[in-house]
């Protein structure tokens, strides 16, 4: 596609990627008609907050927003919301709203994000029983969510353990039900979550490993957990965090090409050459990955594919960046810089005891990723090195007696 021939882009999905595309479209010059299509009502706003200080009532909704409200006006993007989009026609390039609407393109962004999974147990629809992916999920969840409640977290993931530190904060009464043998089971090593999984204990948070809820109990309202053992844990409040589904549907029926949410190649590109997709719903080679290819869900990931439309419809260049991502639990602030799949060896620098570690992650000798656990000089510090394709000896990390600059300025 040339750059010049594209007058009209329409992006679908108004979140993250979808707002930071249609505003960076701007940025880069782009002069043409911006249009962002948001099922929600609220303009673009942050997801990351929702587990944390939107939840614990420290945060209002003005400040989730990407950006204030009025930009995409001054911005000259037509933002229609609450709206969903419900059908692609490729062959004439025009894309149908629900209502009947249709509109033209000449380039389309999926940036449809992802779906919390829902939970398929019997009393899943009880109230007391959510969900947690959008703002109007936490309204729904806040007035329960109180000192004294009874909370039963199901899945141990970040935000998972985010929602239990944040009810401990509050004062509830916490209990986590996870299906693996431990916490974080997919998104990180045993031992940094082992170290989580202390953390939480000794706030007073109790855990069921290897539990396999079965029902959720309560006539209209939630009152316990029922697990296969035949157990019960009761419960005011049920939140599950048992992951993402990406949002392919209008992808799906139109025919692109569908894995692990839309595949695209490096430029967000799909198996259309007018459609790109970006953020949660989208799967990319990863240039520091050997161009493995991977479904991301993160802020960084979002905005960068943002950065990679708005450069590929301008003609312009842009450097990618080795993923990223973080976790607030408590007084802890994990950082974490990219991808620790096929890792062979973890090296600590610093210990869990003093709460201020990190955890590097080898394949056979290249430095993959980091954990950094409250250590913000050795997150910087290996995410540079993970970007600019450097290594250091793991013994080299784990000498936590020469500073992390020292150390990164000899591997340059
Ligand atoms: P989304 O933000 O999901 O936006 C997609 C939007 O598209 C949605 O508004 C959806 O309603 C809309 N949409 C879908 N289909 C249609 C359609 N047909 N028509 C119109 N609109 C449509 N990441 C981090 O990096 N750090 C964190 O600490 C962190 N914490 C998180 C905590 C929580 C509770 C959650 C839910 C996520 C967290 N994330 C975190 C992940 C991060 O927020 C997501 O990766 C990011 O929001 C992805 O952006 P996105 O635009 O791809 O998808």
């Amino acid at each position: 596609m040339s750059e010049q021939a594209v007058k009209r882009v329409i992006i679908i999905g108004a979140g993250q990627a979808g707002g930071e595309a249609a505003l960076r479209l701007r940025q880069a010059g782009f002069g043409g008609d911006v249009t962002l299509v948001g099922e929600e009502p609220a303009p673009p706003y942050q997801r990351p907050p929702l587990s944390k200080k939107y939840l614990s009532g420290e945060l209002s909704m003005d400040r989730l927003l990407l950006r204030p409200a009025g930009v995409y006006a001054e911005e000259n993007v037509a933002f229609l919301a609450p709206l969903r989009a419900v059908w692609i026609d490729r062959a004439n390039r025009r894309v149908r709203l629900e209502g009947g609407r249709e509109l033209g393109y000449d380039a389309l962004v999926l940036a449809t994000g992802a779906r919390a999974r829902k939970l398929t147990l019997v009393g899943a629809d009880l109230a007391g029983a959510h969900l947690l992916r959008t703002a109007a999920d936490v309204d729904a969840i806040r007035p329960r969510f109180v000192a004294g409640a009874r909370l039963v977290v199901i899945g141990a993931g970040y935000i998972g353990l985010e929602v239990a530190a944040v009810a401990r904060q509050t004062g509830l009464d916490v209990t986590v039900l996870e299906a693996a043998p431990r916490p974080l089971a997919r998104v990180t090593s045993p031992e940094v979550a082992g170290f989580f999984l202390d953390e939480h204990t000794s706030k007073g948070v109790r855990f069921a490993l290897g539990a396999q809820p079965a029902i959720i109990k309560g006539k209209e309202h939630v009152t316990g957990v029922g697990l296969a053992d035949g157990s019960e844990i009761p419960a005011d409040l049920v939140i599950a965090g048992i992951g993402v589904a990406p949002e392919t549907t209008l992808a799906q029926h139109c025919g692109l090409k569908v894995e692990n949410g839309i595949v695209t190649d490096a430029q967000c590109l799909t198996s259309d050459p007018s459609i790109f997709a970006i953020g949660d719903c989208a799967a990319r080679p990863m240039a520091h990955y050997r161009n493995r290819v991977a479904r991301l869900e993160s802020v960084h990931n979002a905005v960068e594919g943002a950065k990679i439309v708005a450069a590929a419809l301008t003609g312009q260049s842009h450097a990618v960046e080795a993923p990223w991502f973080w976790s607030d639990q408590y007084d802890l602030k994990l950082q974490i810089a990219g991808l620790f799949q096929g890792y062979t060896q973890v090296v600590l620098r610093g210990t869990l005891k003093e709460r201020s570690f990190a955890a590097f992650y080898y394949n056979g000798e290249r430095l993959i990723a980091v954990d950094a656990v409250n250590r913000p000089g050795e997150y910087l510090g290996a995410k540079m090195l993970i970007q600019n394709g450097r290594t250091l000896a793991p013994e080299v990390l784990a000498d936590a007696s020469r500073p992390m600059k020292e150390l990164v300025a000899q591997a340059q």
